[in-house]
């Protein structure tokens, strides 16, 4: 075990679960029905909108200003009036989110060695949870839909009111754990509203960069890891024991609940 380590805290979104996949399913399957003006072109120009967000409308429902669903229409109304999509009154905007609803969640998968990584946690007895800028009943779904259910911890957005990159978040994280932050570490795949927000509420952060901001950041001093198991050789955890993934998975649970 690397020294000086009390706890692990983890992101949810693109750490443990691919939720970028799960993105590019969910605006694939708006695009066909909605913007289907743009052909081929239209999924990607959908999920480049999304994931640029640029009304800044995603930051303001983590900060406590908007509803969750609420951000989501404000999000949607912005691309299509960007896309060249249909207006979104109440009945067309419930559509279009159920739309995207059902192709995001049937998207849901782990991220490659999530579950290892887990049971590696639950093997060495170190305290872990997440902290997630999302509600904790919808990542709880979506944990056990990905076979990730044995996180002890959970913070979302409506635990304190704020998100992420807020660092009451951080701190109430390891209050429920038990824990010295700076003796905890935080890993995450947005560098700013993960890694450089948790170093400033001071835990020990590391930057997992799955490839996605590359090109639009600055090189980083904080640790990085770019896959799950480079993650778990960075905390010294001990490989876990080779085992079927269904027994795997049934003593997670069993930890999870204990
Ligand atoms: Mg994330």
């Amino acid at each position: 075990m690397r020294a000086g380590l009390d706890a692990v805290l983890l992101d949810i979104d693109d750490t443990l679960v691919d939720t970028r996949g799960a993105f590019t399913a969910g605006m694939r399957a708006v695009a066909n029905r909605y913007l289907a003006h743009l052909g081929p072109a239209g999924p990607g120009a959908a999920l480049e909108h999304w994931v640029r967000d640029p009304g800044g409308y995603f930051p303001a429902f983590t900060s406590g200003r908007l509803g969750f669903v609420e951000q989501r229409r404000l999000r949607a109304t912005a691309m299509h009036r960007d896309l060249g999509g249909p207006d979104l009154d109440d009945d067309t905007f419930t559509a279009w989110n159920l739309t995207y609803e059902q192709a995001f969640r049937q998207a849901w998968v782990a991220v490659t060695d999530a579950v290892d990584l887990l049971e590696r946690l639950v093997r060495c007895a170190l305290p872990f949870g997440a902290v997630t800028n999302t509600q904790v009943d919808y990542q709880r779904d979506k944990l056990e839909r990905t076979g990730l259910c044995a996180l002890p911890i959970l913070v979302g957005t409506d635990t304190l009111g704020v998100g992420k990159p807020d660092p009451r978040v951080f701190r109430h994280a390891c209050t429920l754990l038990g824990v010295d932050p700076a003796r905890t570490v935080y890993v995450g795949n947005d560098l700013a509203v993960d890694a450089q927000a948790a170093a400033a509420a001071g835990l020990l952060a590391v930057w997992f960069d799955r490839g996605h901001e590359l090109a639009l950041v600055a090189p980083t001093r904080l640790p990085v890891v770019r896959s799950l198991a480079e993650l778990a050789r960075w905390l010294g955890l001990p490989a876990s024991p080779r085992t079927p993934p269904v027994a795997r998975l049934g003593q997670l649970r069993i930890a999870g609940d204990a």
